[in-house]
């Protein structure tokens, strides 16, 4: 009889989810994790003693209450801070965009730039409220087909969602709504985040909703941070696992899944060491599970095919730095103040996204790359020794492939340039920057084995989610070897610290195990 029910192969975030809704509803689960550490894409690491660093993803908002709730995270030590205002623009013109939380206090902000895009927000507000209420049942569930998706809207608003939705641009969807340049910037750079798109490529407007599920302290549609960093998620999810009967494992990587009388019965570890279970849940990307740890002949040849065809696509690099001070801004001086409380978004207009994006596709770093950063340390002292401060750039775009050029070269220039950009809004950063890491597309599919660096397992565009997430015909994380199942970010609803695919997998395989012979 096999050791374990179970045995997960990753311990990233989805990996621990899987791990600890198996194990609490009484299966015996083993977590396998090639890294020292668990958490995946969703660490803290100390660079600079003393500094806390979000290495790869560094905003919390995503990861579902129910989860948080079920595995009792709160328990283990996962807690939150929202952050107000939620976003800064600065404006090269001196002028400078607050996004507050509070409907009425946002309204007032805009109409510094548009009074009728003031009176147009309430109503772009109330439009997500109910692109939520549809969307959020979906989330913890397997994926419908697109069919089926259309078919559970009500009526004629049906059709209209998924034109503004699935088939728009986020140019063309802003421009639906906002006529001020800088109030659709500041809405714009959540369309692109992670992607290899500008805010003119056809589907942005998916990306935009998928970086608006977020729920947080009873919130929705917003974003904060994970208290002491995002590793303390993974550290929750973790002790919350093992509370509930599983077994961690670090330094374990998986070479192989086992397959014996056509089902998959366990895995082989690098070390040669075996491990046998009844069932077998990746955490992996869809291209490593399918195309290297599951034996070829067991994967049919046009599943292969269709994995092959998932675009994996990184975008983006993290500047990650340790300041002395604070940054500075020429339009709002006083410091520190309301603008280094949450995201600040340097990227001044629709054009100069655009822009950064056509270097970008062209397999060049943007000349004015577009810098999404946040500075958690102003909110949480625990980041950063008194005084100090920590601050992460995301960073694009910064293509997977340079031409003429290899990331490890080329992260000094990159660098320069990331800072010249910032300092035309804050002059004062490269007195404040004191060390500084660049954690390249290359860089994460290296240390997480996420294929072409791309943040999400795999790009989130609308051919690339819901049933055709990883291929179509296998995307309710069950998998044509019997016993296979993929429970992370590859499987719907895709990426970001949602922890849903590990839920919905954790939901399929509880489904099948009494099936599964022992
Ligand atoms: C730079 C960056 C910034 C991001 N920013 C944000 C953000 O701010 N907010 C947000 O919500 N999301 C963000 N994301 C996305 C989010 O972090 C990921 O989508 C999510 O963490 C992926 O989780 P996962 O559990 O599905 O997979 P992963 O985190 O990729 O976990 C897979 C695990 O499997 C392990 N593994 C791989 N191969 C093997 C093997 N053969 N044997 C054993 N173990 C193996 C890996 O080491 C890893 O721990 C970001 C991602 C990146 C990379």
């Amino acid at each position: 009889m096999p050791t374990f029910d179970v045995a997960v192969i990753g311990g990233g975030h989805n990996g621990l989810v899987t791990a600890g809704y198996l194990a609490k509803a009484g299966a015996k689960v083993v977590v396998l994790e090639q890294r020292p550490f668990v958490g995946g894409a969703c660490i803290t690491e100390e660079p600079w003693p003393g500094y806390r660093i979000n290495t790869f993803s560094y905003v919390a908002g995503l990861l579902r209450p129910q989860i948080v709730d079920d595995l009792e995270l709160r328990k283990f030590g996962y807690a939150t801070i929202l952050y107000d205002p939620q976003g800064f623009v600065p404006f090269p013109d001196g002028r400078s965009l607050l996004q507050w939380m509070d409907t009425e206090k946002a309204v007032r902000e805009i109409a510094k730039f548009s009074p009728k895009d003031a009176a147009a927000f309430p109503k772009y507000e109330e439009f997500w409220e109910g692109v939520l209420d549809l969307v959020e049942p979906m989330l913890l569930a397997p994926p419908v087909p697109l069919s089926d998706l259309v078919a559970q809207f009500p009526g004629a608003e049906a059709e209209e969602l998924v034109r503004s939705l699935f088939l728009l641009s986020a140019q063309d969807f802003l421009d639906e709504w906002f006529e001020s340049d800088e109030v659709k910037i500041s809405q714009a750079t959540s369309a692109v985040i992670g992607e290899m798109v500008g805010p003119r490529t056809p589907g942005t407007a998916y990306v935009l909703a998928h970086h608006n599920i977020g729920s947080l302290e009873g919130n929705r549609k917003v974003w904060g941070f994970s208290k002491g960093g995002m590793g303390r998620i993974t550290e929750a999810m973790a002790a919350s696992a093992q509370h509930f009967g599983a077994v961690v494992r670090t330094n374990a990587r998986v070479r192989k899944v086992i397959v014996k009388d056509g089902r998959a019965a366990g895995v082989a570890l690098d070390s040669g060491e075996t491990i046998e279970a009844r069932a077998v849940a990746s955490n992996v990307d869809a291209q490593h599970t399918y195309l290297e740890l599951a034996p070829r002949d067991h994967v049919p040849s046009e599943v292969v095919k269709e994995v092959e065809k998932f675009r994996s696509r990184g975008a983006q690099l993290k500047f990650n730095a340790r300041l002395d001070g604070l940054p500075k801004f020429t339009c709002l001086p006083e410091t520190p103040g309301p603008q280094h409380h949450g995201a600040i978004e340097i990227c001044p207009s629709m054009e100069s996204l655009e822009r950064a994006y056509d270097e970008g596709k062209y397999g060049r770093f943007s000349t004015h790359p577009f810098i999404d950063s946040e500075i958690q340390s102003v909110l949480d002292p625990s980041m950063a020794p008194p005084g100090k401060h920590v601050m992460t750039c995301f960073v694009q775009y910064a293509p997977y492939e340079l031409r003429g050029t290899t990331w490890d070269e080329f992260k000094p220039e990159a660098a320069e340039r990331i800072l010249d950009t910032y300092a035309e809004y804050a002059p004062n950063i490269r007195d404040v920057v004191k060390d500084w890491q660049i954690v390249s597309p290359v860089d994460v599919e290296r240390t997480l084995g996420m294929t072409g660096g791309n943040i999400f397992q795999g790009n989130i565009t609308p051919d690339q989610i819901f049933s055709f997430r990883p291929v179509l015909g296998w995307a309710g994380y069950r998998t044509p070897i019997p016993g296979l199942y993929l429970c992370g970010s590859a499987a719907h609803p895709g990426g970001g610290v949602t922890g849903a695919p590990g839920h919905n997998a954790a939901q399929v395989i509880l489904e099948d195990l009494p099936k599964i012979p022992r």
